[in-house]
This record gives structure tokens, C-alpha cells and sequence, in this order.
């Protein structure tokens, strides 16, 4: 699809549309200038003052006007503070809150079209799965992939896989510390391969990242379920190592992993979960899942369907297959009916939505550190509502007189209660 995104306001929403744009190519689609006739129009709105506010409402209305069969998507401060007015201005198909920002690309995906896979598995994770911000900032570790997994293009359009070095890895960290973020996600096409090239491996470059650097977070970004080098789960013990893992598994079926050429199966993948879950407190795992991959029966869906219930990971990516030129997957007969690709990808979204809910609730009434983000919205008392993530990556809410104190700062909030898969949190 052809996306058109435009903002208005501060550097922050200018960041956030930098973001999504990165977001939206990641997942296939093609970034457009609005004479282009886009199909999606996202339009990221400001209410700093009256002026600000005025000028969001007319920019709504205008691209409605000059967009009309334009699908139109609404986010910002504006439209969070006057939801009702936001969502019947003419056009408006969808209403995207600033405590869901993190998530549009994915919710207007969901809402407006159905998902499809990314053009290249794994590395545009990082993009879909972590906000950026002034607190947070991905560090690319490696590129390239060994495997050839028959729906990903990564083999082809990355080449083989290059490491840089540890020495500039740790420079890297201690410069962008330095500048005030407090929070990096070590990211690369395939992780687990880091060092196959020089001679090291990711259980030394991590172990020096802890040694070498004073960041007071680190998070893995996505990993696939094998190569992880021996030891690399006890790192965790180190408690700047955030309890988090996103481990793309893509089916819970064998058969469909085996068509998939993935080199790890569902027996495999419960052993890591279980180990990860017994040696490190509260680690949250995460994962990817491919729905309609081509051939895959009523019988392997219903594989799937068991594997998430039992393995109950507290959230799932969930991408429709959708052929890409140049890989085995593309030329795979029996490719399934949409109809049936959306249903089950309507199915497993419910599923894991429970799954997730049930997961959070878990932790009301618990104290959890939180790394506060910056706020832009004062209500009509000045109080400011802040969101932050906690170390396992779930997200809370709280309000503040005082955001700037609370802003790319970890300090501590009691979880009071969930709504829209966020937590409220009491400082
Ligand atoms: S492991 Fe498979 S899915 Fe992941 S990057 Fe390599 S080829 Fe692609």
C-alpha cells in the first residue's frame, strides 16, 4: 500500500513519523508524497496552544478533502485530548491515542488492512516490537544471515554475515549514554549469529557491554530461537540485562517449521521458553507467528493454536503470509485461501490478546521500575500523563504534575490496574 504521513507540532512528533515511515517500509508498504493518491494518510497532530489545535482540526479536514478514498489515520495530542471530536471529523477512520503511538503502524494495519509479512523476517522487528525515543536507542551489532528460511529474502538482499567489532560496540554505548539515553537494544538480522565471522560470539559481546559500559539498561532485540551461545541465559542474572526476549518461532507446527526451513522445532523452542522461565524472574517472552503459510492445514493450524495456549507468551506478532518474489515459500503450491488467512489470524489476535491480559494481570499490585518517557499532553489541570516501560517491556501509565523529573528517568510505580493493555501505574 502507498502511505503518506505528516505532522505537525514539536521534534517528538517529527521523530514518531520518522519512525512509523520506517515501520511501514519494514512491513512491505511504499512511502508516498500525498499527490501520489496514497491509500493511507496519517496525520500526527500537536495542541500546544489554540492555534496548534486549530491548525491539527483543518489539517484533518483538508486531507480528507484532497484524499478522499484515502483511509485516514489520526494520532498526536490533538486527537488524544478531543477524542469525540477527532473521531467524527469527516474521514477519520482511525483514532490512534499517544499511549498506543508505539503500536501504530500495527493497529492501523490490523484496523485498515490486514497485516502482512514483512519483506525482510526478523531485523524490521526491532521497529515493530521497540519504541524509540529519547531514552532508548538501537544498536546494530550485525547484518546478514547463514540460513535461508523459504519465506525470508534476507539471504539475498543482505549477503553473509559481518559482526562489528566489540571495541566499537562499547565506544558506540558510552558515547550515546553520554548524550543521555539510558536504555539500547542490541539488534542485528540474526543475533545469535554475532561473531561467526570474528571469531567471537553474542555471550562475549554481551558480557563485555556489561563489563565495558554504564548504560543502565540493556535489551536483546529480536532473536532467533537457536545458535544462542552456551552461558547466554545466566547473563541475565546481571539485572541491567533486561528480562525480555523476543524469540521469532513463526508456527507451532513441525511439519509447517520444516516447509519453513526453521532450524528450530516446537520441542526445541519449549525447552529454551522453560529454561528462560526458571533461571531468569520475571522475563517476559515474546514471538512472531506466520499465518497461512502456504499448505498449512486445518490440522497444523490447530497445532498452532494449542502450541500459543500452552507456551501462553505474553504477546505475539502476528503477520498474514503474503508471497515475496525470490523465495522457495513464493513458489510453494497449495497457498491458502485468504478468507481462511484472515480468519485465522482474527483467531490467534483473540487468542493472544487473552493470553496477554491474563499475563499483565499478574502483575497488579506489584512495585515495578519504570524508565519514563517524555510527556506532551497537559490535561485541563496541568497534571501530564506519562508512559514508560518497565524492565520485562510492559507498558505503563501514570500522571504527573511534574513530568520533566519523572522524564528518561527509572523510578519505581505500584500497578494498580490495566486498560488497553496498559498499566496504570501509582508513583
Ligand atoms: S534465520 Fe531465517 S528468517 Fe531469520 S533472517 Fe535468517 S533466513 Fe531470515
Amino acid at each position: 500500500m502507498r502511505v503518506h504521513l505528516k505532522t505537525l507540532g514539536c521534534r517528538l512528533n517529527e521523530a514518531e513519523i520518522e519512525t512509523w515511515a520506517n515501520d511501514f517500509s519494514s512491513s512491505g508498504h511504499t512511502l508516498v508524497d500525498e499527490s501520489a493518491s496514497p491509500d493511507i494518510l496519517v496525520l500526527n497532530t500537536c495542541a500546544v496552544t489554540q492555534g496548534a489545535v486549530r491548525k491539527s482540526r483543518q489539517l484533518v479536514r483538508k486531507a480528507h478533502k484532497k484524499n478522499p478514498k484515502a483511509k485516514l489515520v489520526v494520532s498526536g495530542c490533538y486527537a488524544t485530548l478531543n477524542e469525540q471530536e477527532t473521531v467524527s471529523l469527516e474521514g477519520v477512520d482511525l483514532l490512534v491515542n499517544n499511549n498506543q503511538k508505539d503500536q501504530l503502524v500495527k493497529l492501523t494495519l490490523e484496523n485498515i488492512s490486514e497485516e502482512t509479512m514483512p519483506s525482510i523476517a526478523t531485523e524490521p522487528n526491532e521497529n515493530a516490537l521497540f519504541s524509540r525515543g529519547r531514552q532508548r536507542a538501537f544498536i546494530k551489532v550485525q547484518d546478514g544471515c547463514r540460513y535461508r528460511c523459504s519465506f525470508c529474502i534476507v539471504t539475498v538482499a543482505r549477503g553473509d554475515e559481518k559482526s562489528r567489532h566489540i571495541k566499537d560496540i562499547v565506544l558506540e554505548i558510552n558515547n550515546i549514554h553520554q548524550q543521555g539515553i539510558s536504555e539500547i537494544v542490541i539488534s542485528g538480522v540474526h543475533l545469535g549469529g554475532y561473531g561467526s565471522d570474528i571469531n567471537s560470539d553474542l555471550f562475549t559481546l554481551i558480557q563485555s557491554i556489561l563489563d565495558q559500559t554504564t548504560i543502565p539498561r540493556v535489551r536483546m532485540g529480536s532473536l532467533e530461537p537457536w545458535d544462542l551461545p552456551a552461558g547466554f541465559l545466566q547473563l541475565f542474572e546481571n539485572p541491567r540485562l533486561m528480562p525480555h526476549m523476543h524469540l521469532p518461532v513463526q508456527s507451532g507446527s513441525d511439519s509447517v517449521l520444516k516447509r519453513m526451513s526453521r532450524r528450530c522445532k516446537t520441542d526445541e523452542f519449549r525447552t529454551l521458553v522453560s529454561q528462560a522461565r526458571r533461571l531468569i524472574p520475571n522475563i517476559n517472552i515474546t514471538s512472531d507467528m506466520i499465518v497461512g503459510f502456504p499448505g498449512e492445514t486445518d490440522g497444523e493450524w490447530q497445532q498452532t493454536l494449542d502450541f500459543v495456549k500452552e507456551m501462553r507468551l505474553a504477546d505475539l506478532h502476528i503477520f498474514t503470509y503474503s508471497i515475496r518474489d525470490g523465495t522457495k515459500a513464493a513458489t510453494m503450491s497449495n497457498q491458502v485461501q485468504n478468507d481462511i488467512k484472515k480468519q485465522r489470524s482474527k483467531t490467534l489476535h483473540k487468542l493472544t490478546q487473552d493470553i496477554k491480559y491474563s499475563t499483565m494481570q499478574s502483575f497488579l499490585g506489584t512495585t515495578v521500575d519504570v524508565l519514563w518517557e517524555e510527556s506532551q499532553c497537559a490535561n485541563e489541570y496541568g497534571s501530564f500523563t506519562v508512559f514508560g516501560y518497565t524492565p520485562n517491556y510492559l507498558r505503563v501509565k501514570t500522571t504527573s504534575d511534574n513530568s520533566k523529573a519523572l522524564s528518561n528517568n527509572i523510578i519505581p510505580c505500584t500497578i494498580t490496574s490495566i486498560t488497553d493493555n496498559v498499566f496504570n501505574g501509582l508513583l
